[in-house]
């Protein structure tokens, strides 16, 4: 495995891969069992599998966790080589100087849900992921439904920006006590991970009052909130699946999301609503 810290190294190693399937997994490392599964879904696709790790300063908010992301270049690399990855790129720096380009993507997929507490975040995934793929060149690249929205921003991204990537979505990753797996779960206390498993029992609990026959998104809604022991609740809905729509009626494909702090970490979770 090659590991890479330089834009124009990887810029180098890409002009001699012409002709080949490359597979890509961006990522903010301290990766585990979720990111390995996207690597393990690309692996038997493509020639090369390409990993990038890099914690991207500009999908983070002044006061959100930047400066405490945790950081594991050893056992990144590592998980890497026992996922026969062929190259990680982990650079220090990934703009130019002079760097003042942004892709925005407006409207309903970014203003709500994440977008609607994390101003610029969707702003800063878009830019990031745009310029990773024109680095990389990716035949095919891996996301996570752990990030639903997130994944519905790059797939629009693409579309719009008619970038030659087929982009893939991946199935969520959980613990065996169902907690979604997530870098940000290094911080949580025993007692905090307890009161984070409220977020899938909440989630559960929407399921499958809606397979009992409730289809009003609100009071869907309100049977989970009633489920959560959190610090501060940003936002749980039922959205629709495709375009994160808000829903009267559950009429259509739909998810349910959370995001809430738990102790001093902000984490969130999604789960499909059992649509028939
Ligand atoms: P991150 O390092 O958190 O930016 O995540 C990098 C990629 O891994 C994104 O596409 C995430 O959606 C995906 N990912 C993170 N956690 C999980 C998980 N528990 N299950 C599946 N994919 C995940």
């Amino acid at each position: 495995m090659e590991v890479v810290s330089e834009v124009a190294s990887l810029v180098a190693w890409r002009g001699d891969q012409r002709g080949r399937r490359i597979g890509f997994v961006p990522t903010m490392g301290f990766l585990h069992a979720g990111h390995a599964s996207l690597m393990d879904r690309l692996r038997p696709e493509v020639d090369l599998l390409v990993v990038s790790s890099y914690v991207n300063p500009l999908q983070f908010g002044q006061n959100e966790d930047l400066s405490r992301y945790p950081r594991d270049a050893d056992g990144d690399e590592r998980l890497c080589r026992a996922h026969r990855v062929d190259l990680l790129f982990r650079p220090d720096s990934l703009y130019p100087p002079g760097f003042s380009t942004a892709v925005t993507v407006h409207g309903s997929l970014t203003d709500r849900l994440e977008g609607e507490h994390r101003p610029g975040h969707f702003e800063g995934v878009a830019t990031v992921v745009a310029r990773l793929l024109a680095l990389v060149g990716p035949t095919v690249a891996a996301f996570g439904e752990k990030d639903w929205q997130q994944l519905a921003v790059v797939r629009r991204v693409v579309v719009d920006l008619g970038l030659p990537v087929e982009i893939l979505g991946c199935p969520l990753i959980r613990d065996a006590d169902g907690l979604a797996l997530s870098s940000r779960n290094k911080y949580l206390s025993p007692d905090d991970r307890r009161r984070a498993l409220s977020l899938v029992t909440a989630l559960r609990a929407v399921a499958a009052a809606f397979q009992q026959g409730e289809r009003d998104a609100d009071r869907l809604g309100g049977i989970g909130r009633a489920q959560l022991d959190v610090d501060r609740l940003d936002y749980l809905e039922v959205a629709a699946a495709a375009d994160l729509a808000a829903l009267d009626q559950v009429d259509r494909p739909a998810r349910v999301l959370v995001a809430a702090v738990v102790g001093s970490t902000r984490l969130i979770d999604n789960l499909a609503i059992p649509w028939t």
